[in-house]
């Protein structure tokens, strides 16, 4: 097997701001595996806040290209090996896993989606996310995003209530809030019971990681559902999580890949519960394997594709927020 990569600088259409950090440009990895003339392609987005940038990335798959074997179908193997060698390296280790996926379903000539067993019909709509910026302007993207049914919208700041107002006022979508464990427990349930009046489906990640029992104690104490993302990095995290949130965000990107995804979604599914499926800002690559999983899930926030200006593939696409999984072997992309 053979792994080759380059770097994909993607630009977003807007400033991407979250409650600790800003972007304009993702610095992306593009991964391509070789192996008895079919190429699979995977992605890794590096997360500053998960320890990593481009240069790490490109160090691990450096390292990882002795760790591959010569048997891509022996996806599990791998994966398991490539977790505990690089566990800091997850988004890289994500990216040659969806490169498997993608090399296994070409040689089958096969959707991933069928490979999994899983139902094309039953994807997600995916939400559309809004990134913090001047009230006004949140409003505009919100105006310029007309066709997705399901908006998050970022929080964290001293405006929220005058943002959250503002927006209500403007659509009557669905809202979601990713707060990116921008406030303590005590803060959390004043903001959360602040902002319930606008009609909220559910809150993100309100508070830091590192203790489920802190979501749990500002579950207990609001009652708009909590779900969990910067807490359920990996497998292992999602027992200690039960009990403490009504859901879960995967990324691939940050568990390590679809293996290690489909075990965090049974994982949640056995704990009773709901699994969002979530992204980094993204090429229509691993926007696509991450779409081959969401017929799994109850929630979808799969629009890294869509917020930037210079995707290099089409892969899986959108029908009214819908996700419609690609008919192509593999992930389905098209050359590009
Ligand atoms: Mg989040």
């Amino acid at each position: 097997m053979k792994l080759t990569w380059e770097p994909l600088d993607l630009a977003l259409r807007h400033t991407f701001t979250i409650s600790r950090s800003s972007m304009d440009v993702a610095e992306n990895v593009l991964v391509k595996l070789e192996h008895d003339g079919f190429v699979g392609l995977g992605e890794a987005p590096p997360s500053k806040y998960y320890g990593q940038d481009r240069e790490s990335v490109i160090k691990a798959l450096v390292l990882m290209q002795g760790e591959l074997g010569n048997d891509p179908f022996l996806i599990e193997d791998i994966s398991q090996r490539l977790c505990s060698f690089f566990p800091r390296d997850l988004a890289a280790v994500a990216a040659v896993d969806m490169a498997l996926h993608d090399w296994v379903g070409k040689k089958l000539a096969t959707p991933l989606w069928k490979i999994l067993g899983l139902n094309p019909s039953l994807t997600p709509i995916t939400s559309y996310t809004i990134g913090i910026d001047e009230t006004a302007t949140m409003v505009g993207k919100v105006r310029e995003a007309p066709d997705y049914p399901i908006l998050k919208i970022k929080a964290g700041t001293e405006k929220d209530e005058e943002m959250f107002a503002a927006i209500r006022n403007e659509t009557d979508r669905m809202i979601r809030i990713d707060a990116n464990a921008a406030w303590n427990p005590e803060e959390a349930i004043e903001k959360i019971n602040l902002l319930e009046k606008f009609d909220i489906e559910f809150v993100e990640q309100p508070v830091a990681p590192g203790d489920p029992q802190s979501l749990g104690t500002v579950r207990d104490a609001v009652t708009l559902p909590i779900i969990s993302d910067e807490s359920s990095v990996v497998p292992s995290d999602v027992p200690g999580l039960a009990g403490c949130v009504d859901g879960i965000n995967i990324k691939l990107s940050k568990c390590g890949g679809i293996r290690q995804a489909l075990k965090m979604i049974f994982a949640a599914k056995s704990a009773g519960l709901k699994v969002m499926l979530g992204c980094m800002i993204e090429s229509s690559v691993a926007i696509t394997a991450a779409a081959h999983l969401s017929p799994l899930v109850d929630f979808a926030d799969l629009d890294g594709n869509l917020l930037i200006e210079n995707d290099i593939t089409c892969g899986v696409t959108v029908d009214k927020g819908r996700l419609v999984l690609p008919g192509g072997p593999g992930l389905g992309l098209s050359a590009y």
